[in-house]
């Protein structure tokens, strides 16, 4: 076995491969770029090498870098992870070269499997079954065309170097193919510098389901069964599972054996994934083989109890097999939702921010968390948006679901906006417990789960009331115990002592509605009035923002983020966003210039729709931020003129800075 190892990889997949290495007593290097200096990957890692700046082509992507670092540190091996330079055959010869083992298959095995069509060449004379269409090395587009025509429309056409579901379109009808060919060309240059492009015959409803293979190189491979990534969307994997449901035995070492042929093909050695496109009938065609690790690898650990990142050692190192097919077998059921920093309303555009609020289900026997970044990291442009991976396992698959759901409600994210109400709705609907799967999943079901988010109603108002009175009474406490006086009256919350009156008002906005609460400090109690409601309210607050409430004897728990002015409600999956709009400072030292607004994550100023001196109303869209593809539209919280602007368009800021001022 191997005495130390580099990760030439970031995120979760570098903290997951560490921790197996951990496991085996194998020391690791890490490598970073300037964004990752402190990422959660490089404090795991026993030593780490800083390989360039922030962007991949700048620093995980080159080859030289990598292996100048693994030759620095003395590491005898290089895991890729996946992504990045993970079927990269010209790096993996560059370790060959260096004398450094690559932690995957050979460098044929790779190039073989980069080129969609190339592989269903070997496939074929392998006698793998294949889709029915055309992939050869005539590119003509009468020729294309004619195979289109052949094949029977709807089809669709991919690009050979295509991944990550780029470089693909379908097309419905003859007169549409040759536009259609135009863009996964064009899409196929930009993307992966190659236009070759294959056809095949589209299928309507069909499963994607996948086969983990395992091979050494004493020529022992084995199939560690199936996973079901059929939910996409963009042709992406959201939610993985294992098995699949209602895969039945007899098919499932169909797809075994047809997986184990098409690695025999290619002399494959280490973890590989083929995989499969199962049409309505079970029919089952080869769609590709991925010559790494796969993100969504945890579900069949789950299942089988065995550690892929020890077995791709293990075999690296030169060792056999740990298992062989008959001591294999499958125990209850894995889910895995891929947790992103997204849009679902915008097409899951990707989200950039600060992450100031991190809460995950905790892990045990039946959850395992893959992450790779703590509270306080960002997700910035640079790289995937991916938060985290849920993963959880049970003897059956409802139980399964079950406890995916509670999960997914104990997640908490503040700071960009995340795929997790999207999820939750995905797994708690009625036709994906009943499993019915398949690739159009979420365009089918499109309406039931994009639901509006969260309406605020009276509950959320008086929790987020509530919590502004626990939080003023906490640091007025804070306050008198640092004062030389701490029984001074003036230490009391109730700001409006110097007043009579003992009622406030606290008005929150929310997506530009305004919403009052009237706070009634009564003798014993204080009483919230949300329009002729009355609510009784008292409660506790923990230093983490868990706010325990009694409201009219009812109890709540939820847990509260302020950023700024802005309250984050997070309650059983899902959140609330409220900005208070008349907040007295109780304490701290600084103070925001009245009617200033704050960027509320880093990105880079598109339009700028006021200047100074204009008289603007309240929910006048002032400018337009945009991070990654998201915009962002400031507006004024109040009527009034705008007194300052520090920005203009294409400016790059940070999360929260003061952009413009809005005085009264
Ligand atoms: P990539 O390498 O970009 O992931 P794949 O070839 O693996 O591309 O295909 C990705 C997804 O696109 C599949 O999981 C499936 O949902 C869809 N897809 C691919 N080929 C077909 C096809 N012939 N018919 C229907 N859907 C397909």
């Amino acid at each position: 076995m191997f005495n130390k190892i580099l990760i030439a990889n970031r995120g979760e997949i570098a903290c997951r491969i560490i921790r197996t290495a951990k496991k085996l007593g194998i020391k690791t290097v890490a490598v970073y770029s300037e964004a990752d200096a402190s990422a959660r990957h490089v404090s795991l890692a026993d030593e780490a090498i800083e390989i360039g700046p922030a962007p991949a082509g700048q620093s995980y992507l080159v080859i030289d870098k990598i292996i100048d670092a693994a030759l620095k540190t003395a590491a005898e091996a290089i895991h890729p992870g996946y992504g990045f330079l993970s079927e990269n055959a010209e790096f993996a010869e560059a370790c060959i070269q260096n004398k450094i083992v690559f932690i995957g298959p050979s460098v044929e095995a790779i190039k073989a499997m980069g080129s969609k069509s190339r592989a269903k060449q070997i496939m074929q004379d392998a006698s793998v079954p294949l889709v029915p269409g055309y992939h050869g090395d005539d590119q003509t587009a009468s020729l294309l065309k004619a195979e289109a025509e052949k094949t029977g429309y709807p089809i669709i056409i991919k690009a050979s170097a295509g991944g990550g579901g780029k470089g693909m379109r379908v097309v419905e009808i003859d007169r549409e193919f040759n536009d259609s060919l135009d863009a996964v060309k064009r899409e196929a240059m930009s993307s992966f510098a190659d236009d070759h492009v294959l056809i095949e015959k589209y299928l309507r409803k069909p499963r994607h389901i996948e086969i983990q293979v395992f091979c050494d190189n004493d020529g022992h491979a084995v199939y560690l069964f199936e996973r079901d990534c059929s939910v996409q969307r963009r042709h992406q994997k959201v939610v993985e599972e294992a098995p699949a449901p209602g895969m039945d035995p007899s098919r499932r070492e169909a797809l075994g054996k047809a997986a184990i042929t098409a690695a025999k093909a290619i002399n494959y050695v280490g973890a590989g994934t083929v995989e499969f496109i199962v049409d309505e009938d079970g029919t089952f065609y080869f769609m590709e083989m991925n010559t790494r690790l796969q993100v969504e690898h945890p579900v069949t650990e789950l299942i089988t109890g065995q550690d892929l990142v020890e077995w791709q050692l293990r075999v690296a190192s030169g060792e056999s097999l740990p298992c062989s097919q008959k001591e294999l077998s499958i125990n209850g059921h894995a889910l895995e939702a891929r947790i992103y920093a997204e849009d679902p309303d915008r097409d899951f555009l990707p989200a950039t921010g600060l992450l100031s609020h991190l809460r995950f289900a905790r892990d045990s026997r039946h959850v395992r968390i893959d992450t790779g970044v703590r509270q306080g990291d960002s997700v910035s442009m640079h790289y995937d948006p991916m938060i985290a991976k849920l993963i959880v396992w049970d003897h059956d698959r409802d139980s399964c679901l079950r406890r995916m759901i509670r999960a997914l409600n104990e997640t908490q994210v503040v700071g960009v906006s995340t795929n997790i109400d999207f999820l939750t709705s995905l797994v708690s609907h009625a036709a994906f417990q009943a499993a019915d799967l398949d690739t159009g999943f979420i365009a089918r079901h499109h309406e039931q789960l994009f639901l509006d988010s969260q309406q605020v109603d009276e509950h959320i108002l008086a929790l987020a009331a509530l919590y502004i009175l626990l939080s003023r009474e906490k640091q007025a406490k804070a306050g008198a115990e640092k004062s030389s006086d701490p029984y001074s009256p003036w230490h009391t919350t109730h700001a409006w002592q110097a007043n009579l009156d003992s009622v406030e008002e606290l008005c929150f906005n929310e997506k530009e509605l305004e919403h009052v609460v009237l706070v009634h400090y009564r003798k014993q109690s204080t009483v919230l009035q949300i329009n002729d409601r009355q609510i009784m309210a008292s409660g506790t607050l923990s230093d983490d923002g868990d706010l325990s409430a009694n409201l009219d004897g009812t109890r709540t728990h939820v847990t509260v983020v302020e950023n700024a002015d802005t309250l984050s409600i997070l309650h059983g999956g899902n959140s609330c966003q409220l900005t208070l709009l008349n907040k007295t400072d109780h304490g701290g030292d600084e103070e925001a210039t009245p009617g200033s607004l704050i960027s509320p994550m880093p990105g880079k100023v598109i339009a700028v729709l006021a200047k100074v001196g204009d008289q603007v109303k309240k929910g006048t869209p002032l400018l337009i931020l945009e991070a990654m593809k998201m915009e962002h539209t400031i507006s004024a919280p109040r009527n009034g003129t705008v007194s300052a602007l520090h920005y203009g368009v294409g400016d790059m800021l940070d999360e929260g800075v003061e952009l413009l001022v809005v005085e009264e």
